[in-house]
């Protein structure tokens, strides 16, 4: 294929990201999804060269080079699966130049770092995208992992604190709404305990005219027991706990037929995903979602069914801005805040509060998320994931791994 003493440029195409660790290498085409991972040194040595800045994705080699082994191999795999080209330099004088992309988010929350003794502005309230808001920590139900699920996906809990309930004054909230008026919050979960005992729950309609469409209602199904709270102003969010009662169940579907609804089945274990398909089938329920909890002694339930392997990650195909995502943000956390009805507000319920919505504005609350980065910014930096060549394929670290204790759920690495 190659002349012996002709010399080639060796390009590799802008469209293929490649992760480049010490002992191996991932190479991974944007466009189609095909991949090639290597651990032999002499393939690494020649990514890195052609990762190398002053060659901007080009590399000169000679013919004979290119017909020995391992080159020969790699270089026919990679120009077959479309990663790039050799080219004859007789009948390419120049550097074939790839504008490789750079890291280079049109707003880069690293600037905010470097300018953490200037007056940051208002605009950074753009970054909040979705406010989730605990009105009411009263509940009378007995769900059995009350204080796990919210930890782990957004979900109503009644134990927030270990103090009596707690109830977020509307003034309070009426004040958050006034300084998200003009920002770009495009969701805003409302949840309890029994958020429809929450003593100004009727206010809530005159209140929230102005956000109809992004308002969000979390209630458990078995809290649904009075016709006249339930509104088709806004989409309402069902978690359903395990065991199910059938009546409750019953009523609450009837009662909310006509209304925007999503339901959120908390389960975990396999029976229970088992039940949420014959309820899902039976009440031909089109618009839910699933989401397993780890309750500490349901280990192996996480390992056969929520962790990772090879084939799951891809199974999915990968944009270079989603790529590029990934090691910038974390894509669950990023443009979230949790307020408590104490006032508290956290970017992940698993740290510190950033303040309290009482005396900081949301702007100075953001902004020390930026600065802090308690979860906006986490991303898989850190072992094992720092040495996984699937390391930005993978999503965002989420609660779970906090939950769980791990920082990967994955079969890939041990951990
Ligand atoms: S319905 Fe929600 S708040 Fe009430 S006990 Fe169950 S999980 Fe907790
Ligand atoms: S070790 Fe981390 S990056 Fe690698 S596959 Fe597992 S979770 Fe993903």
């Amino acid at each position: 294929m190659f002349e012996k003493d002709r010399n080639y440029w060796l390009y590799i195409s802008p469209h293929v990201y490649c992760n480049l660790k010490e002992r191996k290498a991932l190479l991974y085409n944007t466009h189609t999804g095909e991949r090639i991972e290597s651990a032999d040194d002499k393939i690494l040595s020649l990514l890195h060269l052609l990762h190398e800045k002053k060659n901007l994705g080009a590399i000169e080699c000679r013919g004979d080079l290119l017909e020995q082994e391992p080159y020969y191999s790699f270089v026919t795999k990679f120009c077959e699966k479309g990663m790039g080209n050799v080219v004859d330099k007789e009948k390419m004088p120049e550097r074939p130049i790839q504008l490789m992309p750079v890291l280079n988010l049109q707003r880069d929350v690293e600037k905010l770092q470097k300018e953490r003794d200037r007056h940051t502005g208002e605009e950074i309230l753009h970054y909040l995208l979705e406010l989730n808001v605990y009105l009411y920590t009263s509940c009378e139900q007995h769900c059995p992992f009350c204080n796990d699920y919210f930890r782990q996906s957004l979900c109503c809990t009644a134990k927030h604190s270990a103090q009596s309930p707690e109830t977020l004054d509307i003034s309070t909230l009426q004040n958050i709404l006034l300084q998200i008026r003009y920002g770009a919050v495009g969701k805003i979960n409302l949840l309890g305990g029994n958020i429809l005992e929450y003593p100004c729950y009727k206010k809530l309609l005159t209140l929230l005219a102005d956000f109809k469409d992004r308002v969000r209602i979390w209630n458990h199904y078995a809290n649904f027991i009075d016709n006249q709270i339930v509104t088709s102003d806004f989409l309402y969010e069902v978690p359903v706990t395990f065991p199910v009662d059938k009546n409750t169940w019953k009523y609450c579907i009837t009662l909310l037929k006509e209304t925007k609804v999503r339901y959120h089945f908390f389960i975990t274990r396999v029976e229970e995903y088992e039940e949420t398909s014959v309820l899902i089938e039976e009440y031909g329920i089109s618009n839910f979602a699933i989401h397993p909890v780890y309750t500490g002694a349901n280990h192996p339930f996480f390992e056969e069914y929520v962790y990772t392997c090879c084939e799951d990650i891809f199974r999915a195909k990968f944009s270079f801005r989603q790529l590029f995502v990934h090691q910038k943000l974390n894509t669950r956390f990023f443009g979230s805040l949790t307020i408590f009805p104490d006032g508290n507000v956290h970017a992940d319920t698993h740290n510190p509060a950033l303040g309290n919505i009482s005396t900081d504005t949301l702007l100075d609350i953001i902004n020390k998320e930026m600065l802090r980065n308690t979860a906006w910014r986490k991303i898989r930096d850190e072992k094992p994931c720092s040495d996984c060549l699937y390391q930005y394929l993978c999503p965002s670290p989420s609660n779970y791994e906090l939950a769980i204790g791990k920082p990967n759920l994955c079969h890939v690495i041990k951990s």
